[in-house]
């Protein structure tokens, strides 16, 4: 049991710990593409908002270019009626005013040299701290490019400090003015950078982001907002493309990333992947019930297998073609073949006799032609593996699945030999016992008419006897009337010999079943004169042993009366004088009488449950030789001169008859106990 637990035991455990491998691999790997899956829609999340940046920074680009586009138009506006250097300076305090991104405008003539300036009025400190030579390299690029371009064009942008100790970038625009359609020097215009992205981008856009100027290298140049918030931004750059020089600007914007669910995509996913975990667990507690389910049923499997293996009933199953699909130990060891021989075997069977084949071969038609089995079963004959029959009682049944679909036939297979063997002993000894009850009554018979018949046998003889006598006289006297009496009295004798043998028949009939409730002392009392008698002869001691209390026996007194005599006389038979001798003390005969459960002579078990009382007759003789044993209650048996050899086969007949047991065993320390049974009344 053990040594096949552990493995079972150890694979199981090895199964386990493969299970717990498999499911911590799926977890880590739903739990990696959870990750992944948050992560890509964080990733798409941000990826949309900085699309959205982009356009919008495309969008700033655009209402820069366009605004600067618009600034050209009105700077061209001031040219538009000739001015006087005088005339200029009010409509361009005018444009500052309205314009607050510009800083500056100078009207130069074509060798540069200014003709009309004016400085913005928001703007006190603009000029206190440096020349404004100091930009007029910026003014010469610009104007050289715009005389090449013939239209407006951009110096780069410069850091203009300021006396308040700020500064600011600053970039320069010139525009070529004509008077009368010829060529009349520039207008420049000093745009402040921070100016530009304050006035000239829609501030709806721009709410809440950051907006600057910046180098290709990220150095903010001008800067016009920030975004409020620490932390990770987004961020673009898109180039604003000035005729003459290439600004950058930088949008930025916080993400929207807060927490661990920033928004619905992420959220979603979120939840989609709680979700999948519950199921998860859910399915793990579904597989663990299913394991436990798969356990329990290989524990049933294996109790049933223990069963079927420990039966005695062969067990055979067949399918509706009639070959075989399972055969247990008990009905492989039946018909000695081994499982591995019999499963799939078809018609005919090999347990089937041979010459029994065309009789089963009908009988299995039959079976399977749907027809209804007896519940009973019937009795069939089998042949083993080494040719040897047995009769067997099949009880079969149909095989249904699960489906409720008849598969095939079930059956169970007894052996009957056993039970065949005690049916025949059971048979014998019936018989045996009718032998010796009908020898018993003749011997009766016998023994009763030979007394009976005697005295008018001995009559009939001596009249016969006298007859010839008178006749063997002289011829011519011969007495006819003594003749005629000595007939009549011979007649008369051999009426009354009729009569005898008549009434000795209907006795011995009507002795048959006179049955009564016997005390067994008054059974014992009945036969003490004869037996004291028959003692006193032989000069041997009767002892008489009663139980008290002693029941009621069912039997028929007579009959029992002269069972215990035979018993008695037989054992004082057995000790003749000086055997044993006289001076050991054990010239004793003792018929003892006590209650019993056992049947004398039966084994225990068997009609044990009935009351009993056991007689039991002890003489210390010189026992019974082996030999004798063996024919003791053979009728006729006997090793004496006079007997008969009929007492003891009665006997047994008699007590049989009342349904008790006879039997013997050797006495202590000599001699021999014969006991009997009586059931109680
Ligand atoms: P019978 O007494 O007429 O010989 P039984 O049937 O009573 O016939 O006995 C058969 C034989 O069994 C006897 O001849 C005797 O040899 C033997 N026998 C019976 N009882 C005893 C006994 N108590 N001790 C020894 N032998 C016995």
């Amino acid at each position: 049991m053990t040594e096949s637990a552990r493995p079972g035991q150890s694979v199981r455990e090895g199964l386990r710990s493969r299970r717990w491998l498999l499911w911590g691999a799926l977890l880590l790997l739903v739990g990696l593409l959870l990750g992944v899956l948050v992560f890509l829609a964080g990733e798409y999340e941000e990826g949309r908002d900085q699309a959205a940046l982009e356009r919008d920074a495309a969008l700033v680009v655009s209402d820069i270019r366009s605004g600067l586009v618009r600034n050209v138009q009105t700077l061209q506006s001031l040219h538009s009626v000739a001015p006087t250097a005088d005339s200029w300076t009010a409509p361009a305090a005018e444009l500052l005013a309205a314009h607050r991104e510009i800083v500056r405008l100078e009207w130069r003539a074509s060798g540069l040299d200014v003709l009309a300036e004016r400085d913005t009025p928001f703007l006190a400190s603009l000029s206190g701290y440096l020349g404004r030579d100091q930009s007029l390299h910026d003014v010469r690029q610009a104007c050289d490019n715009a005389r090449r371009l013939s239209g407006p064009a951009f110096s780069p942008s410069y850091f203009w400090p300021m006396s308040s100790g700020v500064g600011m970038e600053l970039m320069e625009m010139c525009l070529p003015v004509t008077r009368n359609g010829r060529p009349d020097g520039f207008l420049v215009a000093t745009y402040s950078l921070p100016g530009v992205l304050a006035e000239l981008t829609n501030k709806d856009l721009l709410r809440g982001r950051g907006l600057a100027f910046s180098e290709p290298d990220g150095t903010r140049l001008a800067l016009h907002s920030t975004v409020a918030v620490s932390g990770r931004t987004l961020h673009t750059s898109a180039l604003l493309d000035l005729p003459g020089h290439t600004l950058m600007v930088r949008l930025e914007s916080p993400r929207r990333a807060l927490g661990l669910f920033p928004n619905v995509l992420t959220a979603v996913v979120g939840v989609l992947s709680l979700a999948l975990l519950a199921v998860l667990a859910l399915l793990g507690r579904d597989m663990r019930r299913r394991q436990r389910a798969e356990l329990e049923v290989a524990d049933a499997l294996a109790f049933r297998k223990a069963m079927e293996n420990s039966l005695v009933t062969g067990l055979r199953a067949r399918d509706m073609q009639g070959r075989i699909t399972y055969v247990n130990p008990a009905f492989c060891q039946m018909v000695g073949f081994s499982a591995e021989e019999l499963i799939g075997t078809g018609l005919p069977a090999p347990w089937w006799p041979p010459e029994l084949f065309d009789e089963y071969q009908r009988r299995q038609a039959v079976r399977l032609a749907g027809q209804t089995l007896p519940r009973e079963g019937y009795e069939s004959v089998f042949q083993r593996s080494d040719g040897t029959r047995f009769p067997v009682l099949i009880i079969e049944a149909p095989l249904i699945d699960a489906q409720g679909v008849q598969t095939g036939y079930m059956s169970a297979i007894l052996d009957l030999t056993e039970q065949r063997r005690v049916e025949d002993l059971n048979r014998t000894s019936q018989d045996r016992l009718q032998a010796t009850a009908r020898l018993a009554t003749v011997g009766e018979m016998a023994s009763l008419l030979s007394h009976e018949l005697n005295q008018p046998l001995a009559a009939i003889s001596s009249y016969a006897t006298g007859t010839l006598n008178l006749l063997a006289g002289p011829a011519g006297e011969l007495p006819q009337a003594d003749l005629q009496l000595a007939m009549r009295r011979i007649g008369e004798q051999a009426e009354r010999a009729g009569r005898v043998i008549k009434s000795v028949a209907d006795f011995v009939r009507r002795r048959e079943q006179v049955r009564e409730a016997v005390a067994p002392q008054s059974l014992l009392d009945a036969i003490a004169p004869l037996l004291g008698l028959q003692a006193k002869k032989l000069g041997i001691r009767v002892q008489i042993d009663l139980a008290p209390g002693l029941p009621l026996v069912q039997c028929d007194r007579t009959m029992v009366e002269q069972v215990l005599l035979n018993l008695a006389r037989n054992g004082m038979q057995a000790m003749p004088e000086g055997d044993p001798p006289a001076r050991s003390g054990q010239r004793v005969l003792t018929l003892a009488v006590r209650q019993s459960r056992l049947l004398a002579g039966a084994s225990p078990g068997g009609r044990a449950q009935k009351a009993w009382v056991e007689f039991a007759v002890t003489d210390h003789g010189q026992g019974l030789s082996t030999d004798v044993q063996d024919k003791l209650f053979t009728p006729f048996f006997t090793t004496k001169a006079e007997g008969m050899g009929l007492g003891l086969s009665l006997c047994r007949t008699v007590i049989e008859q009342h349904g008790g047991a006879l039997g013997f065993e050797p006495a202590q320390p000599r001699g021999t106990v014969f006991r009997f049974t009586l059931p109680v009344a």
